[in-house]
């Protein structure tokens, strides 16, 4: 089948929730995507925050090869192995106890919506959350509602109930707050994704850790695109040095299959009891053997090092362009996460974009986001920035 005739199926059979560009993506390699007329993208999306080992590693290319001739789903029901020592894994390399196993991000956020309901029950019967502006938690509607976008929220309402917005790295005005609101969960992303690369600092972070112990609230740190090593640390929330109570977490965990978790201190999965929760698909055999792939790969002191070095120096590259570029106002970021901010309209950068061979994404009208796999070396990270000086030099 030709691209056109591919394209025109979709317009036809597809809910038309996303607009897409056209051309059909095929297959991809390391740092590239290739389209079916054989057309090269360097990949700088990387399926929004997925693709942290970039297209077709090893590591999980084996793993699915070896646990696919194995056994592939039985259900929750029964025991299985990789799930138990996936969990294992990730338990060792957090802050948390205990995993509930999911399939998406937003399920993991309805996973953590749900433990802090149960811990508010049993904590003075509270039931309010409380969020930050520029928040994205994901789309079913409890993650919704703690998502911080009108045109997100407006045409779904109702939504669920008692959710507050406080402003982002505002610790006063998050204080009053919760003081006021008595939330069972706080939601905090270490550094905001969809929202336009803006990091909490350690001080917001910290002092939210010692004022939600003050109200008996759960501290909720959604790592679905900042973690797994996207910052350079396994969880963005570490170099804070705080704990949080339950962590969310998807994307690249699966590396390019679906799946979510819920981390959770002993505090709060004590609290949930067989018939509580619970999920068809969560945490097969096939979709753990490749998390537990992808974890040990970046779970790595010299691998977590890398990409911090890389990320030092693609921030200092993508810098270069506010000297150069009177349009681009500011860039923030850390590791393989980084945004442009700037005076013109990511609508018109993204098409340049892919006419350069370059896949880039956008947080709002005025920001453009780089999620680079972890993999990528300097010629890669040079060329996307010759790429962005072409685009913002020829605007
Ligand atoms: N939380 C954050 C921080 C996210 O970036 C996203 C997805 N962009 C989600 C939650 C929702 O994840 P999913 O699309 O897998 O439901």
């Amino acid at each position: 089948m030709n691209p056109q005739e591919i394209i025109a199926l979709e317009k036809q059979y597809v809910v038309h929730t996303y607009n897409r560009p056209d051309f059909v993506l095929e297959r991809g390699k390391g740092t590239y995507v290739y389209d079916t007329a054989g057309k090269a993208y360097l990949d700088f999306l990387g399926g929004i925050a997925v693709n942290a080992l970039g297209h077709r590693h090893p590591v999980i290319v084996n793993a699915i090869q070896d646990q696919a001739s194995k056994l592939l789903h039985v259900s929750n029901l029964y025991h299985t192995g990789p799930q138990a020592m996936l969990a294992r894994d990730l338990v060792e390399s957090s802050a948390a106890d205990r995993v509930y196993f999911c399939n998406s991000g937003s399920e993991a956020v309805e996973t953590c919506i749900k433990f802090a309901r149960k811990w508010g029950k049993a904590h003075g019967n509270k039931t309010a959350f409380v969020a930050f502006e520029h928040s994205f938690h994901g789309r079913t509607m409890g993650a919704l509602a703690l998502t911080a976008k009108a045109r997100y929220q407006e045409p779904f309402r109702p939504l669920m109930p008692g959710v507050h917005f406080s402003p982002f790295n505002d610790l006063e005005a998050a204080r009053a707050l919760i003081a006021e609101v008595q939330p069972c969960g706080v939601f905090v992303e270490a550094v905001q994704g969809e929202g336009g690369i803006y990091p909490a600092t350690d001080a917001f972070l910290q002092g939210l850790r010692a004022i939600c112990d003050e109200h008996d609230a759960l501290l909720i740190c959604d790592e679905i695109q900042c973690g797994v090593g996207r910052t350079g640390t396994l969880w963005a929330y570490e170099p804070s040095e705080i704990q949080p109570d339950l962590i969310a977490v998807a994307k690249p965990l699966g590396g390019g299959l679906p799946i979510g978790a819920a981390l959770a201190a002993e505090k709060v999965a004590s609290l949930m009891e067989p018939g509580d929760h619970g999920s068809t698909f969560a945490a097969n055999p096939l979709i753990c053997a490749v998390g537990q792939a992808v974890l040990g790969t970046v779970n790595d002191p010299a691998f977590l090092a890398s990409i911090r070095e890389k990320g030092d120096y693609f921030g200092e590259a993508l810098s270069g362009l506010i000297e150069r570029h009177a349009c681009v106002t500011e860039v923030r970021g850390r590791g393989m996460m980084w945004g442009v901010e700037t005076t013109l309209n990511t609508k018109d950068i993204l098409p340049a974009g892919y006419e350069n061979g370059l896949l880039l994404g956008s947080s709002g009208e005025h920001i453009v986001r780089l999620l680079p796999p972890y993999i990528v070396d300097q010629g890669d990270m040079d060329k996307a920035v010759s790429i962005l000086d072409r685009i913002f030099g020829a605007k």
